[in-house]
């Protein structure tokens, strides 16, 4: 079944993401500790992490920037007045007993990420806000047998929460947002986008109705950690609520988690309500005032979105708008292309990129990044194909080798498959020299007019060469030794 055949016909699904970004920073939103990932347990813990009586917050400026950056790559109103407030709940890896965010004064809202869809049409989908707030630590069960341990290394990393509007309407569309918002994030550098690591995961709230009606009641999916899960658990979402409704029955809203074994979301507790939660400013943080001038500043230093170097690949490298977004959706796919593209001729950077080295790291489930082969070995391989030194056709057994073998260089392999092209040495002059000597009633058939034995003879070349001859350089060569007659007379 394709993922668009999922939903009934006459039923329309509604999404609305709460996207959660790890602020790329060295320190963590109040304390100074690393913000890093991979210590060993509780390696990177302050007091203030820890919460021990006392201990106050002091606000870090890298991670308002990074906020205001995010903020600006999504077309959004930075807010110069906002505040933190304490959210109070109890879980045993929250040691304050409340997670510092942002509530009714975020620091950014209504902005906008633009979609194309693949039939190449844009849409909008419209971001409610932007806040900042903490991360809390995790709770381990397999460390020692019958116990439960607290890691708190995450405990107060700064996190983005990223609220959409109601706006998207398949999972393949909640993919694509996700896909353009990770490109977004890290192209300004404030998130690196790892979904594996946890870095950025989506909760989807899904609801569904029949065209026309207003919106039907929503569920919420924690915890997405992969655009695969994102898509599977929104489908199989939708078609739950969906056979309920059909047969009468009313949804209840509800917090759901995705099982990855089973494919299926379940009901984890009831939804809470943000009056739970008990709201209200923390009194050891006054309220956030951001300059005008910084907001201009930051502005300034923004470096090129995906949508603006996907525009500059279409018009610098005469791309297709489909291969521009392609390449500019991911930064590392568009610099490797970029690097490769640089001072070589366009259309050979394209087809070896874009073609030829994707199509074999897409065989092997491989990203750009962990393509074997890199920017510049793929360069070379290219200049061998454009000095003649080896033929377009054998560059590509050349590229298979070089995927498996990624210390050997393009020469190097040319050398031990013997794929030399013989272009400028005697060799191939002797070669051709050779066939035309050895065929004379052919040559004299050429010099009486017939101008089809010049193919035969170039033929008998390649062949006797095993195809590393290049056809330009045989046509050069059998040139003075068939036309030899013109002089002679
Ligand atoms: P809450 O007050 O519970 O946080 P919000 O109104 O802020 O709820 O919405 C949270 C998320 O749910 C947003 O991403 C929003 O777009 C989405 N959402 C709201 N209503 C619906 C709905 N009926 N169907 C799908 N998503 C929805
Ligand atoms: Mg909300």
């Amino acid at each position: 079944m394709s993922p668009h055949s999922s939903t009934k016909p006459g039923w329309e699904i509604v999404i609305g993401l709460e996207v959660h970004a790890q602020v790329t920073a060295a320190s963590k939103l109040f304390s100074s500790a690393a913000a890093a990932f991979g210590s060993e347990p509780n390696e990177s813990v302050s007091l203030v992490d820890a919460a021990m009586p006392g201990q106050l917050p002091f606000l870090n400026r890298a991670c308002i920037e990074q906020a205001i950056r995010t903020g600006l790559a999504l077309e959004a109103t930075i807010n110069t007045y906002s505040v933190f407030e304490r959210k109070n709940y109890f879980y045993p890896d929250l040691p304050q007993g409340y997670q510092i965010s942002q509530y009714l004064r975020p620091i950014v809202s209504d902005g906008r990420v633009t979609i194309r869809t693949d039939k190449g049409e844009e849409k909008h989908i419209g971001i409610e806000r932007l806040h900042l707030e903490q991360d809390a630590g995790k709770s381990l069960h397999d460390q020692i047998a019958g116990k439960s341990c607290i890691d708190l290394n995450r405990s107060g990393v700064a996190l983005m929460e990223i609220v959409t509007h109601p706006d998207l309407r398949s999972a393949e569309e909640a993919a694509l947002f996700l896909t353009k918002l990770r490109a977004l994030l890290r192209a300004v550098g404030s998130c690196d986008g790892n979904m594996q690591e946890g870095s950025l995961r989506a909760d989807a709230n899904v609801s569904t109705r029949r065209y026309g009606e207003p919106l039907g009641t929503r569920c919420e999916i924690k915890n997405l950690n992969s655009m695969r899960f994102l898509r599977r658990a929104i489908q199989f979402e939708a078609s739950r609520q969906i056979d309920l409704l059909e047969s009468g029955e009313s949804i209840a809203q509800e917090t759901r988690l995705f099982d990855v074994e089973s494919g299926e979301t379940k009901a984890m507790r009831s939804k809470a309500e943000a009056h739970d939660y008990r709201y209200f400013p923390d009194p050891d943080l006054p309220p956030l005032l951001i300059s005008p001038a910084l907001i201009e500043r930051l502005r300034t230093e923004l470096p090129e979105l995906p949508d603006a170097r996907a525009q500059r690949l279409e018009r610098e490298y005469a791309l297709k708008a489909e291969e521009a977004h392609l390449l500019a959706q991911e930064r590392t796919r568009a610099d490797y292309f970029e690097e490769v593209a640089r001072n070589r001729p366009v259309a050979l950077a394209t087809s070896w990129v874009l073609v030829e080295l994707f199509g074999r790291l897409n065989k092997r489930n491989l990203s750009v990044s962990e393509s074997p082969v890199s920017a510049s070995a793929l360069g070379e391989l290219l200049d061998c194909i454009e000095a003649n030194e080896v033929s377009a056709r054998a560059a590509k057994s050349v590229l298979d080798a070089m995927m498996d073998s990624p210390t050997d260089s393009a020469r190097t392999i040319i050398a031990r498959l013997g794929l030399a092209q013989l272009s400028d040495d005697s060799a191939l002059a002797a070669l051709v020299k050779e066939v035309v000597e050895e065929n004379p009633s052919q040559r004299d058939s050429y010099r009486s007019g017939n101008e089809k034995v010049w193919g035969w003879f170039v033929g008998q070349v390649m062949k006797r060469s095993a195809g590393r001859a290049s056809p330009q350089k045989v046509n050069e060569l059998l040139a003075p030794l068939l036309k030899g007659s013109e002089n002679e007379n």
